[in-house]
Formats: C-alpha cells, sequence, structure tokens
C-alpha cells in the first residue's frame, strides 16, 4: 500500500513533520521530485533537523529511504546530510538513489545565480540551486543520469564536450562569465560517482517487489501545490510537479498502488519566492505571526529567508487539495494562532466585482482580493492547545474553526497538528469522510 504525503499550498506546510510521524508504521520512504531547494525541519528524540535532500524516514532504523528518478539529486549535498545527521547520533540510515535519477552539476547552480542576476527585478526569487536549469536539461535530454556514470567513459566525455558547447555559448555571449572545461566537468561527474556508488539501486523495480511483499510506502511531496509548473500559479512555480500523481512517476510505481493522499495544510499561510499571495499580510500584523509561527519562527529552512504571511486562504486550499486528490487533510501549526482575538479567514476573491471560490489561472489570480470572513479566537478559552491530545478537548472556538476550514475546503480533516513534535498530534473522524 503506498500513502503520499503532499502541500495543498506554497510549501511549507509541515509536510515533514508528518511524513516522519507516519513513517513509523512505513517501511518505506520515497522522495519523488524536487531538489535540494527546499527543506522540511523535523524535531525528534535526536534533535532538530533541516532535511533538503533526504526523506524525513531517516530518523528510524526500520525504513529504508529512496531518492526516486523524479528528484535533482544534488550528490554532495546529500553525501553532507548523511554525514551530518550521522554526528548527530542517528544510526547509519538505509538509503537507496534511483540510478535513472539525474545529477544537479555544478553549472546548473551558476546558471541558475546568473539568470536570476540577468533578470534584477524581474526574478523569480529562486533559491539557486540549479533546480530550473537541471530540469531544463533533463527535459531538453541534454542531463546525466546515475547510470551514465557506470557506464563508458568515452561516451561520457563525447557528451560532456556537446553539452558544454551550448553550455559555453551561452557564458560567453549571454552571461560574459567564465567558460566549463571538458576535464573539469568530468572530474566532477567522478567525484559523484565515488559518492553515491554504495546507493545506487533499480529503485522501481525494488518498489514493484516491495509492493508484492505487502511493504507499507509512503510518497514524500516537496513544496504544495501552487508550485506545480501545470496546476500552480505559473510562472511563479517549481520545475517539477508537486502532485501525488506524479509520485508515480518520480518513483516509478503504478499509479493504482497510491490509496491515501494525506494533503497537508498550515492553519494560516505563507510563502516564499515572488507570486501572487492573496490572503497576504503586511507590517506588524505580519510580523507578529511569522515571529511565533511554526517552531521558531516562519524562515526558511534552507535559505534562512523570512517568509511572506498570510491568513488561512480557503479558495487556494480547496483547490490545492482537489489538485492532489486529497483523502486525509492534515491541518498543521494550529497551536501558533492561539494568540488573537479573532482571525480573518479568505473564503473568496473578488475579481472584477464578482466573487468566485474557484482558485483561477494566473492572469485572473493578479486582480484577486481577498475576501474574509473573521471568526473568534480562543485566546480566553484555551490560548495554548499544545498537549491536548483529543478533539473534543480543544477549546470550542478552536474547534470551530477546524470546522468551518473543513466545511470550506470540503475535504475531510482527519489529522490535526498542535506542535511540531511526533506526539502533537490529534486524529479526528470528520462528518465529510
Ligand atoms: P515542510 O517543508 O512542509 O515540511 O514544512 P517546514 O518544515 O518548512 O515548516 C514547518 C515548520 O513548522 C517546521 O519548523 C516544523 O517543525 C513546524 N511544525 C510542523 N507542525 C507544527 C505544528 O503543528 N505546530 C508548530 N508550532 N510547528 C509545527
Amino acid at each position: 500500500m503506498v500513502k503520499a504525503v503532499v502541500g495543498a499550498n506554497w510549501g511549507d506546510e509541515g509536510k515533514g513533520k508528518i511524513t516522519d510521524m507516519l513513517g513509523e508504521k512505513a517501511d518505506i520512504i520515497v522522495r519523488f521530485q524536487g531538489g535540494a531547494n527546499a527543506g522540511h525541519t523535523i524535531v525528534n528524540d535526536y534533535g532538530k533537523f533541516a532535511l533538503h535532500t533526504l526523506p524525513s524516514g531517516v530518523f528510524y532504523n526500520h525504513t529504508t529511504s529512496i531518492i526516486g528518478n523524479g528528484v535533482a539529486l544534488n550528490i554532495p549535498v546529500l553525501f553532507n546530510e548523511v554525514r551530518s545527521i550521522v554526528d548527530k547520533g542517528v544510526p547509519e540510515p538505509k538509503i537507496l538513489v534511483s540510478d535513472r535519477a539525474q545529477i544537479v552539476m555544478s553549472y546548473h547552480i551558476l546558471f541558475d545565480q546568473y539568470e536570476e542576476e540577468r533578470l534584477g527585478g524581474k526574478s523569480f526569487g529562486s533559491t539557486k540551486s540549479g533546480i530550473a536549469p537541471f530540469y531544463s536539461d533533463k527535459y531538453a535530454k541534454i542531463g546525466f543520469q546515475v547510470s551514465e556514470l557506470f557506464g563508458d567513459e568515452d561516451s561520457l566525455r563525447d557528451k560532456i564536450s556537446r553539452v558544454i558547447a551550448s553550455k559555453n555559448t551561452m557564458l560567453a555571449h549571454l552571461y560574459k562569465k567564465p567558460l566549463l572545461k571538458e576535464e573539469e566537468i568530468f572530474d566532477e561527474l567522478m567525484e559523484y560517482k565515488e559518492m553515491v556508488a554504495p546507493y545506487v539501486c533499480d529503485v522501481s523495480l525494488y518498489l514493484w517487489n516491495a509492493l508484492k511483499d505487502g511493504k507499507e510506502i509512503l510518497l514524500e511531496g516537496q513544496l504544495g501545490s501552487l508550485k506545480d509548473p501545470d496546476h500552480g500559479i505559473y510562472p511563479m512555480v517549481t520545475s517539477s510537479s508537486t502532485l501525488a500523481a506524479y509520485g508515480a512517476i518520480g518513483a516509478g510505481i503504478p499509479p493504482y498502488e497510491i490509496r491515501q493522499i494525506i494533503t497537508v495544510c498550515k492553519a494560516y499561510s505563507s510563502a516564499v519566492g515572488a507570486g501572487v499571495f492573496v490572503s497576504e499580510i503586511f507590517g506588524d500584523e505580519a510580523d507578529e505571526l511569522r515571529r511565533r509561527g511554526g517552531d521558531g519562527g516562519e524562515y526558511g529552512a534552507t535559505t534562512g529567508r523570512p517568509r511572506r504571511m498570510g491568513w488561512f486562504d480557503c479558495v487556494a486550499s480547496k483547490y490545492g487539495c482537489r489538485m492532489q486528490g486529497t483523502t486525509d487533510v492534515a491541518f498543521t501549526v494550529l497551536d501558533v494562532l492561539g494568540y488573537l482575538d479573532e482571525i480573518p479567514v479568505c473564503v473568496g476573491y473578488e475579481i472584477d466585482g464578482k466573487v468566485t471560490t474557484d482558485f483561477p489561472t494566473t492572469s485572473l489570480l493578479e486582480k484577486a482580493k481577498p475576501v474574509y470572513e473573521v471568526l473568534p479566537g480562543w485566546k480566553d478559552q484555551c490560548a495554548d492547545i499544545r498537549g491536548i491530545r483529543t478533539y473534543e478537548e480543544l477549546p470550542e472556538n478552536c474547534r470551530r474553526y477546524v470546522e468551518f476550514v473543513e466545511q470550506q475546503i470540503g475535504f475531510p480533516i482527519t489529522m490535526i497538528s498542535n506542535g511540531p513534535e511526533r506526539k502533537d498530534i490529534i486524529y479526528r473522524s470528520s462528518s465529510l469522510k
């Protein structure tokens, strides 16, 4: 059986915590898309960790962690991440890397920086991890697959010279930057070969056999629906699909095996990078939510950048859940809202004088103004809901907030996270299920 843990919004919804928690019952955890451009923050008995490439299952002895073919594989980041967790006392994790995964090259990172520089004020707010140039090369069929490291050296050199001829044209004429050298790229690949060799595996075959043996597999998504290149806020999106459906491709498993899709929604909104963010808030109101948000503030796990903040957006989340094919919603970081007297919730978008609850394409989205409904907070009933373990014990206004959101988005909220740790979870049965 396969479960997917994915995001409904712009990312940073708390997927890492939910995956880490569900990982207890999983045999295998797979990353199926994205690269080291985003991170999960996980708090467990070993400490607090920001993971960028490793699946959140690496902290369990019983799970195998897999980097699927759909991932943008940055081999030195993977290597250093394994070392850093082992140095903090985590037992050596069992890791497999797909022989069909492609490699993020040092020049992808440079091209990402050069392009952002060139675009100046019109940049995408990239994390400059090389992800867009990487996926462009993958689909232009000039990427390097892990398997190629273990093939014929002459063919590899031949391919390098073809690839860098076009890269160097761009470097010389568009970016006016130093050129790439064939020998250096070859050496880089050979270094990667040594680092990745112990982990390489025919992952789709491994997963096929695991499914036949009845193993429990968890797919771990990065970012969220609104960053999907097809269904998100194009062009301010990421470069690989963030949807659970892509899990089948990026891991190499049959689509019908994905039985449960747990979509993670945060109880308020946050986003990084550029792009329309209808329920965004500013000034002191935003600063306070940012400071109190998540576990130690809403700052990027990879970049440390302050995240943009906003109220919960039912329009975006309803759409985000629909595009994921949600069976269950995990509603996270609810504890953070305890300080508010009243909580605005965005229930519609006004576009050209008409109110809609359906998430539009980017050009219309740019005109959207939020329509808010204001719900009472639970500050006076019980401001700190951390430590509560059953739904009934939550303050009444807090339950009203959950039930209001559930009705608006139309997908069952079956898990509520009220703190960053594994044990901070409340299961609930929903009338929508
Ligand atoms: P991800 O990329 O979706 O895994 O999300 P991030 O790790 O970037 O952001 C989630 C942040 O919120 C992390 O710092 C988590 O430790 C924290 N977190 C997750 N769930 C909860 C929760 O229910 N309450 C609080 N206060 N923090 C949470």
